[in-house]
């Protein structure tokens, strides 16, 4: 999702109380952060953050960070935000490849990855954040028992995950390659784009991964 650019977007982020404006200095610390030991879940590429945002209501004894590198992208979130009473929410502008250097080891317990960039071009399967690169950096600070779950309507992006998890030394889980009529699709929250894919009539493949 890239919006046109919002004038004054990256100056509003840099002024919300629901941004963390240098959460590097937070690395080892994000429980401190939060002031408890729940488990912390972050949402990569969260566009404008329904999904985690919901997750954040159900679930007030998870910590969410939401992850996002547009700017014009998170402003729409960070307005959706305004609205709500949640004290177990943060977000963050930054591109995930940073991601060590934000999380310590082990910091993390869960990885979401709602439809994801298909970066459809060979030549651009780096960017893809399935791909052993973004694995590597995940390896670095999801716990042992964490996971990683990925949702896409695209089927090219999933049949390329189902073979770069496994590449890199992940275990896959659990598969769907259509999530809303499969056992997996308990508990689901749709996310922007997936909301919009069901009503078109699209199946949404899934996966979960972890370390096995
Ligand atoms: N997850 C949302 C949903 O399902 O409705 C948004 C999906 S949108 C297609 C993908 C989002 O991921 C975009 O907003 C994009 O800016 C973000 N994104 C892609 N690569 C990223 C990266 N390396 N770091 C952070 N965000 C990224």
């Amino acid at each position: 999702m890239r919006l046109r650019h919002i004038k004054g977007a990256e100056e509003t982020i840099a002024e919300s109380p629901y941004v963390v404006q240098e959460p590097k200095a937070n690395k080892g610390r994000w429980h401190e952060f939060f002031g408890n030991r729940n488990p912390i879940e972050i949402e990569i590429g969260m566009g404008k953050g329904k999904f985690i945002m919901e997750l954040a209501e159900r679930n007030p004894d998870i910590n969410y960070i939401g992850i996002e590198r547009y700017s014009s992208v998170l402003l729409r979130g960070l307005q959706k935000r305004a609205k709500l009473d949640l004290k177990n929410i943060w977000f963050l502008r930054l591109d995930a490849l940073e991601l060590a250097e934000v999380f310590d080891k082990d910091e993390v317990s869960r990885i979401y990855l709602n439809f994801s960039d298909p970066w459809p071009k060979d030549r651009h399967a780096k960017r893809r954040l399935t791909s052993d690169r973004f694995l590597a950096v995940y390896d670095q600070f999801l716990c042992p028992d964490g996971r990683i779950e990925f949702k896409t309507d695209n089927q090219d992006l999933f049949r390329y995950s189902l073979e770069s998890i496994p590449e890199a030394g992940w275990r896959i889980d659990a598969q769907t390659s259509d999530l809303h009529n499969s056992g997996l699709a308990e508990g689901n929250v749709m996310t922007e784009y997936e909301t919009r894919f069901v009503e078109e009539g699209k199946p949404i493949c899934k996966l979960i991964a972890s370390r096995g």
